[in-house]
């Protein structure tokens, strides 16, 4: 047996050992309560989550007198935002704008919500994966209270054009939700120069610690109201109950930390592997990437390897670490909506493999990679009867 080929990044990321050694003291001798603050244990606890602040702060450049809570990770922060909105702004409206590709737990949240009386507009993209702005404009209405758009597509990488949004938010007075769970880390943000207005990151994307996420708000003139969706106690200042997980939140400070610091060279490594992976696939024929050509982070390629299904292609590559998709809609029969909203037919989706590169990749293991791909490929097709069909001109 040889080793693993980890390739599934943006479904979570390997803790980074310096993340696991800055956690372990706050498992064992440091085990205060965060709230604690008679005592010297919790006084150490509640610098650690201070620090922590900070750094997540840093990575996206906010400024320290903005909000930033702790979560549980993305999902929840998501709830919190949605849910919390709907519920506050009501006297203004319930319009809500989004779009067809974000995460399930965005359109969950909104699927519940529409039941409790929220409209909410989904826009189309185009093939590319791109929204279409004037008609993100043109979509804006009196009663428009947030738009909810993500960064960076999980399942294709593909980016939005964040800063254009923003603005977008800012000359109609609309709130700018922004579910940067994908790029946070990977890519650049600097909330100091783009009005985003809410905006949430989860820390096992980035190399940290599952289970820990963050929440930022701006701070207007006017308060952003979002309201607790845990009540009980009065911990992050009242807008999230509950005892803090201090270990996890000084993981995801230093995941942040080294994020930061990694993050010019690792966008051009990343890229240079991941494009080496995909000129590699590309051999192969009847293959392409969703979303080539336009902006999409450096590090994630969706590949469609048309007639041979991505589920019967990942078992017979045992020592790779693929997946088809968005790992929360594993399991289900469903082709992916984020690549049958860009035009994908079914079988193209279904035939779709998502390849997501992290810190720990190297060059050799994307060799590996590209080669145990292709030659399973090769073999696979001359047993698939679509392959068949298809070469008999029988189907397109
Ligand atoms: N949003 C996006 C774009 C994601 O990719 C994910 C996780 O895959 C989430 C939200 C949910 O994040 P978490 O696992 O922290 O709840």
């Amino acid at each position: 047996m040889g080793s693993l080929v980890y390739l599934d990044n943006n479904a979570t990321t390997a803790v980074d050992p310096q993340v696991l050694e800055a956690m372990l003291p706050y498992f064992k001798d440091q085990y205060g309560n965060a709230s604690s603050l008679m005592h010297s244990l919790g006084r150490s606890a509640s610098a650690a989550v201070e620090n922590s602040r900070r750094q997540v702060t840093e990575l996206i450049n906010a400024p320290a007198t903005d909000i930033l809570l702790f979560t549980s990770g993305a999902t929840e922060a998501i709830n919190m935002v949605l849910k919390g909105v709907f519920e506050h702004y009501q006297s203004i409206g319930r319009h809500f704008i989004t779009c067809k590709t974000e995460h399930k737990a965005v359109l969950d949240t909104f699927a519940y919500l529409e039941k409790k009386g929220a409209e909410v507009s989904y826009l189309e993209v185009d093939h590319l994966g791109r929204l279409d702005l004037e008609k993100l404009e043109s979509t804006i209405r009196p009663d428009t209270v947030m738009m909810a758009f993500m960064s960076a597509n999980n399942e294709t990488g593909i980016l939005h054009p964040i800063d254009d949004l923003a603005d977008i938010a800012q000359k109609h007075d609309i709130l700018f939700f922004c579910d940067a769970t994908q790029s946070i880390g990977k890519q650049k943000i600097d909330l100091r120069q783009i009005p985003i207005d809410i905006l949430c990151l989860s820390a096992h994307k980035f190399h940290g610690p599952k289970g820990a996420g963050a929440l930022y708000v701006r701070k207007k003139n006017k308060r952003i109201q979002i309201g607790s969706l845990l009540h009980g106690g009065s911990q992050e200042s009242g807008w999230r109950a509950g005892t803090l997980n201090v270990p996890a939140i000084v993981g995801m400070g230093k995941a942040a930390e080294l994020a930061k610091a990694k993050l010019d060279t690792e966008i051009i490594r990343l890229a240079g592997l991941r494009d080496k992976l995909e000129r590699m696939l590309l051999t192969l024929p009847q293959t392409y990437i969703n979303g080539q050509g336009t902006n999409r982070l450096p590090h994630v390629s969706n590949v469609t390897i048309r007639h041979l299904r991505a589920a019967s292609l990942i078992p017979k590559v045992p020592l790779l670490c693929l997946s088809t998709g968005s790992a929360c809609v594993s399991g289900s029969r469903d082709p992916s909506h984020v690549l049958m909203a860009m035009g994908c037919n079914p079988e193209d989706a279904f035939s779709s493999l998502r390849l997501s590169l992290g810190r720990f990749n190297t060059e050799e293991e994307i060799e590996k990679a590209g080669n145990q791909i292709c030659a399973t490929v090769a073999a696979l097709r001359t047993e698939s009867p679509n392959w068949q069909l298809f070469e008999k001109g029988l189907i397109p």
